[in-house]
């Protein structure tokens, strides 16, 4: 009786708060792990910072964490679990950095991996015609830009925060504004070792067990656990120049965007963030930007209106700067921006690759990090940008004072479609990120009111028949998970039961369940 008043309590604390807490602990679990002869240890207590993530909403609690020093460590143990079959409800959760959203990387009273002790063989770069990387699926992709560029090259794809490990983004996709050129990072991976379901360690890539090599890239971490990658890289540029222009007009906007995104020359890196009654943002840039017009820029008011940013970069050496700035002016003499409206900066590109962490730093400081992130990232198609953009700006967002709102086009012949992750049916497809900060408040519950906005825009989409896709999808019910992947249900659904038929493998992904 107490069990289920617990049980009441905490399913009434998630109705209330949005947030859940669970420990359901096997007291043989550590008896039983403690008999693996391993190179790496399991801890059993102070595990409960695995029960967190950047979401900051769910909480499970492990029985134990691997921390492993080889690969045979992370095959020994789920073949120990593979072997214990349907008796125990043991599960397995590969830990990257822990900056899921939504308790993805969780195991409740399961064994969670933490892949940043993985750290067997170092990062090693190969240069030549083609160069490429061979990174521990644990390494930070920080860490992996650093190594690259002491050999003056780096990866081509990149997310727009680097305190990701490599195993995390490429079981996602891993997108930022170079992903219009060169596709997602899943597109820039020649080949994986990966533990399978069962334990198995397997080699794979487009030539070599290639169904896994697919299935594990964007595959949400259901069919193996990422232990090494070797992804391509590219001659690094020393600096980039980092511009950003406003536009009154949505139109406009998006128009130049797939313009920029289409043409044969053009920027290196391309984004954009729509900016909803927001005093001030533009005295923050002044720190780093420098306005093209300073007098007008200082007396521009937007006069409420919704503003939406292009922000591009373009990757120079110092020796060219005189041809950077040629193509720079052509290139900005095509776009239909607010004149005035020009702001710029030059930043090494090691600077502007980790911009984010600089944020990341100032919100650490000031508390306001590890907080509720109710984040909400769709592919929406190109065809129906207007209508989502027509509803969601100033109707069901008022203002976006709780985080950036990007939204940026990407090129779907750029993704192979036979990597797991899905998108929209269409070539050009828009990333909108929604990427809310739900301090706690005094005068109204901030997460609430987020995940409320969250639903209107989910709800929108579905009245409408906007056929989106969510990125980094958070679903509870497998219908949900059979809808969200459409005709690829099947194949995703076949390739679980080949390489992990016990369902043993990423339980915080809430698509599969262990049948105990
Ligand atoms: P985790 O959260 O630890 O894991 C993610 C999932 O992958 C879990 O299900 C986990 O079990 C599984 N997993 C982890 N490691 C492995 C492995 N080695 N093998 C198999 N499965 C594994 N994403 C973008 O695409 N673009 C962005 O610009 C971007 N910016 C971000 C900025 C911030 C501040 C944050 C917090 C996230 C951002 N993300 C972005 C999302 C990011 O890609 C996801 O959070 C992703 O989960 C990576 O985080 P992680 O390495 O900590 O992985």
């Amino acid at each position: 009786h107490r069990q289920h008043n617990i049980s009441f309590l905490k399913l009434f604390m998630f109705s209330v708060l949005g947030c859940i807490t669970m420990h359901v602990s096997d007291p043989d679990v550590p008896s039983s792990l403690k008999t693996l002869s391993l190179e790496g240890h399991f801890s059993f207590d102070d595990i409960s910072y695995t029960a967190k993530d950047f979401g900051n909403r769910f909480h499970f609690l492990p029985s134990a964490v691997l921390h492993p020093k080889s690969v045979t460590d992370i095959s020994a143990t789920v073949k120990h679990v593979f072997g214990m079959g349907l008796s125990s409800k043991l599960t397995v959760a590969a830990r990257g950095h822990g900056h899921s959203l939504g308790g993805q990387a969780q195991a409740s009273g399961g064994i969670v991996i933490q892949m940043q002790s993985l750290r067997e063989a170092e990062t090693r770069v190969h240069v030549g015609e083609f160069p490429y990387v061979d990174a521990s699926g644990g390494e930070l992709w920080i860490n992996v830009l650093l190594e690259s560029l002491k050999h003056g090259l780096a990866p081509k794809s990149w997310t727009d925060y680097l305190h990701l490990t490599v195993g995390g983004t490429l079981s996602n996709a891993g997108i930022s504004g170079q992903a219009f050129r060169h596709g997602p990072q899943i597109s820039n991976v020649h080949q994986l070792q990966v533990v399978t379901g069962r334990g198995e360690i397997m080699n794979c890539s487009a030539e070599e067990n290639a169904d896994l090599f697919h299935g594990v890239l964007g595959g949400l971490g259901q069919f193996g656990i990422i232990t090494r990658a070797r992804i391509a890289l590219e001659r690094a540029p020393e600096m980039v120049k980092w511009i950003r222009v406003l536009y009154s007009d949505f139109t406009s906007f998006t128009e130049d965007q797939e313009m920029l995104i289409s043409a044969e020359k053009t920027f290196d890196y391309i984004e954009g963030f729509v900016i909803i009654n927001r005093t001030g943002l533009l005295n923050n840039w002044r720190s780093s930007f420098n306005p093209q017009d300073p007098v007008q820029a200082s007396q521009f008011n937007s006069d409420g209106r919704i503003l939406f940013c292009l922000e591009m970069t373009k990757n120079f050496n110092p020796d060219e700067s005189d041809m950077l700035n040629q193509e720079v002016e052509t290139l900005l003499s095509k776009l239909r921006y607010i004149p005035s409206m020009l702001f710029q900066s030059e930043v090494s590109y090691l600077e502007f690759l980790d911009r984010v962490h600089v944020s990341e730093v100032k919100l650490r400081s000031q508390g306001l990090w590890e907080v509720p992130h109710p984040w909400l990232n769709l592919f929406i198609p190109r065809t129906r940008i207007h209508d989502f953009a027509k509803e969601v700006f100033g109707k069901i967002l008022t203002d976006s004072s709780h985080g950036p709102i990007l939204l940026y086009p990407l090129k779907k012949s750029k993704w192979d479609n036979r990597a797991s992750v899905v998108i929209p049916d269409e070539e050009v497809f828009y990333l909108v990120a929604f990427l809310s900060s739900a301090p706690p408040s005094s005068d109204h519950d901030s997460l609430e009111h987020a995940l409320k906005l969250n639903d209107k825009i989910l709800d929108f989409c579905q009245k409408a028949g906007i056929q989106m896709k969510q990125y980094l999808p958070h679903y509870t019910a497998k219908e949900e998970w059979k809808a969200h992947f459409g005709d690829r249900w099947e194949m995703f659904a076949w390739r679980k039961a080949t390489y992990d038929p016990l369902a043993i493998l990423t339980p915080g992904q809430r698509i599969f369940q262990k049948a105990v």
